[in-house]
């Protein structure tokens, strides 16, 4: 892993993030609970955007991929079949000294919570058990029994609810190997060391797709699926130089997957270059075990060559939350404007992505401005979210939509009352156009796409 050189922001982000209703602590009244998170009213509209852009790229562009929503909950021998009830562990030690937990495999990321220049098992007191293997997944009854035979777990991952469906799928849409599904949703994690704000969560996103090709030609369509995830990535306006592949090698290579890569961003800090995306060549793994735990064939015939196979499958597999917190970290700049002496703090995230689209100001609350302006951004809000603000001086307006990465700041003046004429101002380039009020919507739609 390429080490950072890029700075730390995460404290700025978590803290701008709070402030302007991107992202909350969950149950904060309460002191929190552990490593979760709840999205405010912008970061609500930021993850939609980033969670519709990966449907349309995967779903709705694609002639080859079909979505679904399967459900949380599943049958208990999925989780049996799949592999997780026996092997979803990680390597636990405890610190005797500090009390601490951390995951064995993850000690040069952590920081011991009495010395945090130390790592675990770095200062001199500290011991360390031995590791233990620790099951990550969540476990619930279902129906009012609590007993071991009504045990159900909270997915840790999307992928196996396509896998049980895979037929279900094929059949109703009558697609032909090679062909995808695809689907977001929850899953759960009883994560160690969660932390860094959003980047390791116990409940996240999943953005997966798990695609079904006739053996032989997997590593062909794993080279295409590593570039093309990667492309998308950096359409997300991510910086090209803090991509990178990682390729999973020796031990790091899960025993059933023929390749895997990682698609990393570097976080900056010491976090660094990290996963957000995985890409995998699971071979046959899932659809045989699920045939041979559930008894059903799950093999497909292919017509033409008149042969029954069971596909292999190339996967792949993004954090929703932890891509919010990428695109977040990407897009975070502090900056000096020219003449102004406070300077900004701007996300520069990609038009289509940011949670506003356009804010509309009355330059004052007379003169008829402020009527014009509600009209404006009403007639807006019906086709791109459109905020609207009076308070405050326009540069402190103007900052206000900086910080939240709002593209386009349009505001009514004197002139425009008489001429029908706005401003629009650019919140990259910091230039204004003066165009005529009638025109501002095709303006920033165009500008937004
Ligand atoms: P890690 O090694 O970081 O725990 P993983 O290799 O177990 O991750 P996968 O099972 O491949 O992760 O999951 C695919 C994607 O789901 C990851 O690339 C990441 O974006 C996201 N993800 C996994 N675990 C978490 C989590 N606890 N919190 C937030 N996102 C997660």
């Amino acid at each position: 892993m390429p080490a950072s050189t890029q700075p730390d922001v995460m404290d700025k982000l978590v803290s701008l993030a709070k402030r302007r209703g991107f992202i909350f602590q969950s149950s904060e009244i309460y002191g929190g609970a552990g490593s979760v998170w709840d999205y405010g009213p912008l970061g609500v509209e930021l993850k939609k955007n980033l969670k519709d852009a990966w449907w349309h790229a995967m779903v709705r562009l694609r002639d080859d991929i079909e979505g679904l929503d399967a459900a949380i909950l599943m049958h208990p021998r999925v989780w049996e079949a799949s592999g997780h009830v026996a092997g979803f562990t990680d390597p636990l030690v405890d610190c005797r000294t500090c009390k601490g937990r951390f995951r064995a495999d993850k000690l040069q990321d952590a920081r011991c919570p009495q010395k945090p220049s130390k790592r675990p098992g770095e200062a001199e007191q500290c011991q360390l058990t031995e590791p233990r293997l620790f099951n990550l997944m969540f476990k619930t009854f279902m129906g009012p029994v609590e007993e071991s035979a009504a045990t159900v777990y909270l997915r840790p991952e999307t992928a196996q609810g396509i896998f049980v469906n895979f037929l279900n799928v094929q059949q109703s849409t009558r697609q032909k190997v090679p062909f995808g599904i695809a689907q977001i949703g929850k899953a759960f994690r009883n994560e160690i060391t969660p932390g860094n704000f959003i980047f390791r969560t116990r409940e996240f996103e999943q953005m997966e797709m798990q695609f079904f090709v006739e053996p032989g030609t997997d590593m062909e369509w794993f080279q295409f699926w590593k570039e093309e995830r990667m492309r998308w990535h950096q359409g997300l306006g991510l910086a090209a130089a803090r991509l990178n592949y990682h390729e999973h090698q020796g031990s790091e290579l899960a025993h059933y997957a023929r390749a895997a890569f990682d698609i990393e961003f570097d976080f900056g800090g010491t976090l660094g270059f990290q996963e957000v995306e995985g890409i995998h060549n699971r071979g046959d793994f899932d659809l045989s075990r699920h045939q041979e735990y559930s008894g059903k064939k799950l093999e497909y015939f292919d017509q033409p060559k008149n042969k029954r196979y069971l596909p292999y499958v190339i996967e792949t597999s993004v954090g929703a939350d932890r891509t919010t917190l990428a695109l977040l970290v990407n897009a975070y700049r502090e900056e000096t404007v020219q003449g102004e002496e406070e300077g900004r703090t701007v996300l520069r995230l990609s038009p289509s992505l940011a949670p506003i689209k356009a804010a509309v100001f009355a330059l004052t609350k007379k003169d008829g401005m402020p009527e014009m302006a509600h009209r404006i951004a009403s007639s807006l809000r019906q086709h791109f979210p459109t905020d609207y603000d009076e308070t405050g001086s326009i540069g402190k307006r103007y900052r206000r939509q900086d910080e939240v990465g709002t593209p386009f700041c349009i505001t009514v003046d004197g002139e425009s009352v008489k001429d029908g004429t706005v401003t629009v101002r650019d919140r990259d380039t910091l230039s204004q156009d003066r165009i005529a009020a009638d025109a501002v919507r095709d303006y920033v739609r165009e500008r937004i796409a």
